[in-house]
């Protein structure tokens, strides 16, 4: 008998993580990715341990190691003056959770996922080729695609939707309802800053993150600090130019207003920027479903989440890892399908509900404010850590440790 064959639509970091997953239980995969080439796009990732530990499992960690930073903590500043409120200490996360906590580059882990796939044979992958939907038997399941002017299908046991927050196979599963995206009332601006051009606080080996009324700084070092990463999060009216992706460039002189009360030093960060993209952020409120007989959501097609958390890939990366384990156990491809949505579910829409929920900490204002800090200052790091310890424990925690 031949092996079982997964057909993957989209070879983001969720569904090369689920390949490399799915050839370990003796799956053959097709991966099919409507981009002509995985080019350098995007820019700093932080992956918690609950990432980690499964990127090892995956053999992709060594390969992103010298390109990843392992962070001391995470320092929290009020705005205003730049006063440490908390350090949240990283450095033993290892220790206490498995993997470490590290800041790098998207196109870095995509390239390491990429190394790591190229080296089995059960995978293959196809550029250039778009989802354009599916059918499904009891038996099995057809994917559509097209590629230029030709079009074809691919059978497969089980096909799985890593296709992004604007999934369209979400849409062909579960209709045209689901696909609604919330918008955000804030933009996300980003930017690499060179190493030369940064001040020297923004090279230490900690990510910062700057709250402020109706904005919010964060910056940590990349590539073996060559870059500072920063984003910037601020409130501000949607407009058609911002869209939910990466490409819209933007005029640094629109941003620098919401940071005139920050603290001289953030604000000469958020001048050294030689260029900003900006995007609107959006979310979804958490699905009843992401399974459909043969047919599996994965990654932001199943979860689109705030990153007040830093959760998106984590997220999907927790996914691949649950998918690989329930295809191990149940060998009946709709009830293994099952099983890895009663996995996951539950906790991937915890952390998009607590990723909301952080956007408010995040942007208080006057009193609220001011109580926030006092608060954190009382708590001191280590113990404001253990408000996340249940994401970053990954699926093992059980829901009662949950905020
Ligand atoms: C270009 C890009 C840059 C990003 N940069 C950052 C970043 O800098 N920092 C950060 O925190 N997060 C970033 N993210 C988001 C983060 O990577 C995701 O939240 C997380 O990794 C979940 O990944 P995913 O694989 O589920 O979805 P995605 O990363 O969105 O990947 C989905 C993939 O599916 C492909 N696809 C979509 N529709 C089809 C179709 N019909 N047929 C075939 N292929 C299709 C897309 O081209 C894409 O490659 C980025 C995402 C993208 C797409």
């Amino acid at each position: 008998m031949s092996a079982p064959r997964a057909v993957i639509v989209g070879a983001g970091i969720g569904g090369l993580c689920a390949a490399l997953r799915l050839a370990q239980e003796g799956w053959r995969v097709s991966v099919f990715e409507k981009a002509q080439a995985l080019a350098e796009v995007g820019a700093g990732l932080q992956l918690s341990p609950n990432a980690t530990c499964v990127l090892d499992r995956l053999g992709a960690l060594d390969a992103l190691r010298d390109a990843a930073l392992e962070p001391e903590a995470t320092r929290l500043l009020r705005a205003r003056d730049g006063a440490t409120l908390a350090l949240m200490p990283l450095a033993d996360a290892r220790a206490r959770w498995g993997g470490p906590y590290l800041f790098a580059h998207r196109a870095d882990l995509q390239r390491a996922l990429l190394a790591a796939a190229a080296k089995v044979e059960a995978i293959s992958l196809g550029l250039g080729v778009e989802a354009t939907g599916f059918s499904q038997t009891n038996e099995n399941v057809e994917t559509h695609f097209r590629k230029g002017a030709s079009r074809f299908s691919v059978e497969g046991d089980v096909l799985v939707a890593a296709d992004g927050s604007r999934s369209i196979l979400r849409r062909a599963l579960f209709g045209a309802p689901a696909q609604a995206l919330a918008m955000s009332r804030r933009s996300a601006w980003r930017t690499l800053v060179p190493a030369a051009r940064a001040p020297e606080m923004a090279l230490r080996p900690e990510a910062a993150l700057w709250l402020g009324p109706g904005a919010h700084l964060v910056h940590y070092p990349l590539r073996g600090r060559s870059f500072v990463n920063i984003v910037a999060v601020v409130a501000e009216a949607a407009r058609p130019d911002v869209g939910p992706f990466w490409a819209n460039e933007a005029d640094p002189r629109d941003l620098a207003p919401h940071f005139a009360r920050f603290d001289a030093r953030a604000r000469a960060l958020v001048a050294a920027a030689p260029s900003w993209r900006k995007w609107r952020l959006h979310d979804r409120a958490p699905l009843t479903r992401w399974v459909g007989g043969r047919v599996a959501l994965l990654g932001d097609a199943a979860h689109p989440m705030l990153p007040f958390l830093a959760q998106g890939a984590a997220q999907a990366i927790e996914d691949a890892d649950a998918l690989g384990a329930a295809i191990a156990s149940i060998p009946e491809p709709q009830a293994a399908l099952r099983a890895y949505e009663a996995a996951r579910l539950a906790r991937a829409s915890r952390v998009q509900q607590a990723s909301r929920a952080q956007e408010r900490v995040c942007h208080l204002a006057g009193a609220p404010a001011a109580a926030r800090d006092v608060a954190m200052r009382l708590m001191g790091g280590a113990r404001l850590l253990e408000r996340y310890a249940w994401i970053y424990a990954g699926a093992g925690l059980t829901a009662s440790s949950a905020p």
